[in-house]
C-alpha cells in the first residue's frame, strides 16, 4: 500500500481508502459477520482511511463501524460527517452541528474523528456552510473532537467555491473521476491545489455501475451513462480484465488525489482491489474504453438546490 498526505493536514491517507456506505446497506442486504472480515482483511493489508456518515444506513453503517473497530481505532484515519441524515433531511445549523459530531462519536466508540466532512452541501444554503457551518466545526476542533475539516458533495463548482472561501482542509469529490467521467480537474483539482487543500475522490466504479453486477435501483445517472458503464464491463470481461481493478486502478493514478473511496462489503471484494495497486491498464485498451465513453463523457445528473447544481 502506498500512503498520501491530506493537502497541508498531517494525516497520511492509504491511496485506496474503504467506503463504508456498503455497511449501512446502501447496496442491498449485508452479510454482517463477512463485512466485519472485510474490515480486518483491509486493515491487515493496509487500507486504514475508513470513511462513513450518519446518513449511511441511517446510522448503522457508523453504528457498525464502530463496533467493528474496537481495539483498532489506533490503527485507522477515521471520517465522518455532519449534515445530511436522511434522502431528503438535511441541517447545517451550529446547533445541530454539534449535537451530530457528539452522536458519531458515541456510534463509533472513539473520543475524536479525524476528518469530518459536510455532507452533500449542495443540499444546503452556501452561506450558511460558509459562515456557520464550517465556522462550528472549527471551534469544535479546538476541543479535541475532530482534527480536520472538509466538505463533500456532487456539484464541482459548488465545492471549489466553499473550499477556498470557507478555508477547509479538504474537498471530498465523487463520480467525477472514473473510467466514465473525468471534470473533477477541470473545475476543483486545480483550485484546491492552489491553496494546499486537501482531495479525496470516491466511488472509482462509478457506484456500481463499473461492476458485472451493475448499478444498484436508486442509482441517479443517466441510462445512456449506465449503458455505457455495461459496455464497458463487457469490453474489459472480454479482455480477460477484471472490471472493479481496472476502474479502481484508473482513480489511483490521479496524481493529486490523496485516497480514492472505494465501497466493499467483503474480504474478495477486499482483496481484489487491492489487485489495483500493481495492475497495468494496456494503453489501447484505455484508447478502446475512451471512444466508447465519449458520447457521454462527463455526463452527470442534477444534485441539490438549483443554484447549486452543476448538471
Ligand atoms: P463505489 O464506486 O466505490 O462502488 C461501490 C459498489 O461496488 C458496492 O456495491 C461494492 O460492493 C462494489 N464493489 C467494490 N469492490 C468490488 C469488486 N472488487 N468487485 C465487484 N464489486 C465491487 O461507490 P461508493 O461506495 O458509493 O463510494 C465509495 C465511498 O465513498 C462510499 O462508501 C463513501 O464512503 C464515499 N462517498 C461519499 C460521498 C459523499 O460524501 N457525498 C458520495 C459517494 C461516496
Amino acid at each position: 500500500m502506498t500512503y498520501r498526505r491530506l493537502g497541508r493536514t498531517d494525516l497520511q491517507l492509504s491511496a485506496i481508502g474503504f467506503g463504508a456506505a456498503p455497511l449501512g446497506g446502501e447496496y442491498g442486504t449485508l452479510d454482517q459477520a463477512e463485512a466485519e472480515r472485510a474490515v480486518h482483511k483491509a486493515i491487515d493489508e493496509g487500507i486504514t482511511f475508513f470513511d462513513t456518515a450518519p446518513y449511511y444506513g441511517r446510522t448503522a453503517s457508523e453504528e457498525r463501524l464502530g463496533r467493528m473497530l474496537e481495539g483498532r481505532r489506533y490503527r485507522v484515519v477515521l471520517a465522518t460527517k455532519i449534515g445530511r441524515y436522511d434522502k431528503a433531511s438535511f441541517d447545517f445549523s451550529a446547533g445541530r452541528v454539534r449535537a451530530s459530531v457528539d452522536e458519531s462519536l458515541r456510534r463509533l466508540r472513539t473520543d475524536h474523528i479525524d476528518l469530518i466532512t459536510a455532507h452533500d452541501i449542495e443540499f444546503g444554503d452556501r452561506e450558511q456552510v460558509v459562515h456557520e457551518t464550517i465556522p462550528t466545526l472549527r471551534e469544535i476542533q479546538k476541543t479535541g473532537k475532530v482534527r480536520y475539516v472538509g466538505i463533500s458533495g456532487l456539484p464541482l463548482r459548488i465545492l471549489a467555491d466553499v473550499a477556498v472561501r470557507a478555508k477547509v482542509d479538504n474537498a471530498l469529490s465523487y463520480c467525477h473521476y472514473n473510467l466514465l467521467l473525468r471534470d473533477l480537474d477541470t473545475y476543483l483539482t486545480p483550485v484546491v491545489k492552489e491553496q494546499g487543500i486537501g482531495l479525496i475522490n470516491a466511488s472509482p466504479l462509478h457506484m456500481g455501475v463499473l461492476t458485472a453486477q451493475g448499478a444498484p435501483p436508486w442509482h441517479p445517472a443517466p441510462d445512456s451513462v449506465k449503458q455505457a458503464g455495461r459496455d464497458v464491463v463487457n469490453l474489459l470481461e472480454r479482455h480477460g480484465v477484471y472490471p472493479a481493478i481496472a476502474a479502481l486502478r484508473f482513480s489511483l493514478n490521479h496524481p493529486y488525489v490523496s485516497s480514492t473511496l472505494v465501497g466493499m462489503l467483503s474480504t474478495l471484494e477486499v482483496e481484489t482491489n487491492l489487485k489495483a495497486l500493481d495492475f497495468e491498464m494496456p494503453p489501447d485498451l484505455l484508447k478502446e474504453i475512451d471512444t466508447m465513453v465519449a458520447p457521454v463523457k462527463d455526463l452527470t445528473w442534477p444534485s441539490g438546490r438549483p443554484e447549486n447544481s452543476d448538471a
